[in-house]
This record gives C-alpha cells, structure tokens and sequence, in this order.
C-alpha cells in the first residue's frame, strides 16, 4: 500500500498537463522572443496559455505575469506594493500570523527596510477576522496580504469580505491563492483583489512555474533584470513548456471542482472523525471553512517527526507542521498562533488528500495513525509524565 496524502507539498502532474507540455520540449521548442516561426509558435503557446489561466480566475490576460511558482510570485506581488508605498510615503502593511514563509519572510525583509508590519492574530479555528483588518489599516497603509487557504490547517480566510474592505478603503490587496487556486471556486473580481499568486504544481502541474494576477493599473516590480519578457515584468526566457502545461492542469482542476468537492469532503470528515477517536487528539483549523483535502491533527504527547517515519514505513507520505523548514526544529508559526502550546505543536500531524484518494485508503490511514500514535506514546516520557498526572493534559 502506497498512499500519497502531502498534496498541500506537491501534486502529482496530471495527464493532460504532461501531454500538453511534450510537444513544447522537444519539437517546438523555439524561443518565443525569436522572430521565426519556430520561434512564434511558442510565444503563441505562451500566450494562449495566458488567455486561458486568466478565463479561468476571471481575469484578462494582460493581467497574468508568469513566475517560477508561488514563492516569486508572493515576493513580487509584495514588494511591488511597498514600492508603490514608498513613494507615496506609505510604509505600513497588514498581514496575519499564518502566512506562508514566502509572505512572512518577504514582510520581514521589508521590516528591515523600514516597513512597519501589523500581523493580525487569528482565531483559535485559524480564521483572519475582517474586522480586525478593517482596524489595523491606517493613512499610512500601502498593503493587505491575507492568504486565501492556509497550506497547513486549510482554513479558507473570508478574502471576499477583506477585498471588499480594502477597496472601501482605498488599500491594495494580495491573496496568496496558492491553496486555493484549482481546489475552490474563485474569481478575482469576486474578491476584489489588486493582486493574487498561484503556483502550478499544486494542481497537478510542473514544479517551478506559476503566475501572479495584478489588476489592470497596479504596478509591478520586476525582481528580475535582464530581457523585455512579460511586458518588462519579468525577465528571463519563459517556460514555455511549464506555462502549457500549467494552463492544461488549470483548466482540468477548475473543471473538476465541483465534482472533487462532492468526492473529498466525505472522505476529509470521515478521516477527521476516525482521527478523533484517538484520545488526546484535536482537529486543528476550522471544521467546515477549510479545503476539501485538508486533515491536520494534534496528538498530545508524541513527536510529528516520529510519527512521520513510522507512516512512512506503513506506505503513508503525510507531513507535519514542526519542521516545515527541514532542519528547523521549531515548531508550525501556524499552530502556535492558533494557540497550540509548543510542546502540543510538536506533535501534529498534516493529510493532504488526493482527488483519487479511497475509503479503503481512508481507512487505513485512521488505523494506521491510531496504532502509530499509541506506539509512540508506550515509550514517550512525555506521555508517562501525563498519564502519571506529572504534568497536565492540554487535549
Ligand atoms: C506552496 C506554497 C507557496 C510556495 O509556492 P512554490 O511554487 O512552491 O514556490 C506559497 N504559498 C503557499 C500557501 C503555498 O502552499
């Protein structure tokens, strides 16, 4: 048995992507800034793969700029709104404390640099209160970036709501969609945003390519200097291949929504329930606004690095927030800003299912998990100290 539950890490690239790319490889394989045919049938692809991706957010393609994934894109989309700032003399920017490092760690750059950051808190589901936004924002505010799913607990922020405040007060808006993008439904002019990263190879496309969304009229940056590709946004040949096949694997996911949801939800809530029953254990992030993939649990008195290796040995590729960067042992910023103490943190556990996952495989991960969890606590001294009423239980 072999399951693959880290699809919030990576996916694993579609067929339709895969074939669509081929060709774009080995047989047209011109550079799109060549004048030749050979040449324009790849900026042709290029640019049909643009009308497609920004159809399918709602958008049009001139907004779409290219990136080499989620990462990029969320350095550009901030640092181009504090550029903006700057010049008008704005330098403070509202963010919460669950970003992804790509977000977190360009703000703290920016700090550095004179910035100053506001990260609102979230509740204790993991939810970025509008409210809280719409009171952190000042005269001097050149930025919003609240995330649109979060990659670890899956809740789903109310973006539209932010948007909307945003635009009432006259705030640009960035979304990291990266979660979000092919798995809800979403349209930029629903959520009103000025700007909005994804990243291909979390919906079944290549790694080290994506896309940021900037509304007509809000400046970018280029954090690239060199040739004139993306309209002077971006240089660097594109990847053209990658492109392809990020339209291809767009369009297929968007396509499937509705149908992946029906499938998912199901089997998430059949999972979280089975995970439940272990004693000790808590659901993290919001039971209902959360992805259709997305199970993360705590189990109290274990470590998440252990447990990871003993799924693994049973054929069960999952993640845990207490090591995102490897080598770091602290642990998820995510988890302890929904009030996880540390040594709870520590403990957790990510399931981020695939589309084609099955109550079979279901199953077995809720057994899996138990007998894992129940192992590791025979010889944890956490564990000991707890069931001896040393020290108190916090689940
Ligand atoms: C994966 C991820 C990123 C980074 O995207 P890359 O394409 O891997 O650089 C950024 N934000 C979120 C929420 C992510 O899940």
């Amino acid at each position: 048995m072999f399951i693959y539950a880290d699809n919030a890490a990576t996916t694993k690239m579609s067929r339709a992507a895969v074939e669509a790319m081929t060709p774009y490889l080995c047989e047209c394989y011109g550079n799109p800034s060549s004048l030749y045919a050979l040449g324009q049938r790849a900026k042709d692809a290029v640019e049909a793969a643009r009308e497609k991706i920004a159809r399918l957010i709602g958008a049009e393609a001139r907004e779409i700029t290219f990136t080499s994934g989620g990462s990029e894109a969320d350095n550009q989309a901030i640092l181009s709104a504090a550029a903006v700032g700057a010049k008008a003399g704005k330098r403070h920017i509202v963010s919460d404390a669950i970003e992804h490092h790509a977000v977190l760690h360009t703000l703290k750059k920016l700090e550095r640099e004179g910035f100053e950051v506001t990260l609102l808190p979230v509740t204790p589901a993991g939810i970025v209160e509008p409210s809280a936004v719409e009171g952190a924002i000042r005269e001097d505010t050149c930025l919003v970036t609240v995330m649109a799913a979060n990659n670890e607990i899956g809740t789903i922020q109310p973006i539209e709501e932010i948007g909307e405040i945003c635009r009432r007060r006259g705030v640009p808006f960035h979304t990291d969609a990266v979660q979000a993008v092919g798995h809800i439904p979403l349209d930029v002019r629903t959520i009103g945003c000025d700007l909005l990263s994804a990243s291909a190879h979390k919906f079944h496309g290549p790694k080290g390519v994506g896309f940021l969304y900037a509304r007509r009229g809000a400046k970018l940056v280029s954090l690239i200097e060199g040739g004139a590709q993306e309209r002077n946004k971006r240089a660097g040949t594109e990847n053209v291949a990658g492109i392809v096949a990020m339209a291809a694997a767009l369009e297929e996911a968007v396509g499937a929504i509705p149908e992946n949801a029906a499938r998912l939800v199901p089997l998430r809530d059949r999972l979280i329930a089975g995970l439940a029953r272990i004693p000790h254990a808590a659901l993290n992030g919001d039971p209902a606004r959360r992805l259709p993939s997305n199970v993360n649990f705590c189990f109290e008195g274990i470590e998440g690095e252990s447990l990871l290796l003993l799924l693994d040995d049973r054929g069960i590729a999952a993640s845990s927030g207490s090591a995102c960067t490897s080598g770091s042992l602290d642990p998820s910023h995510v988890l302890l800003a929904i009030g996880r103490p540390h040594g709870v943190a520590h403990g957790s556990l990510r399931l981020s299912l695939g589309e084609d996952v099955t109550e079979e495989q279901v199953d077995y991960m809720i057994g899996a998990v138990g007998e894992v969890v129940a192992h590791l606590r025979g010889f944890s001294p956490v564990w000991r100290d707890l069931v001896a009423e040393k020290t108190q239980f916090v689940l």
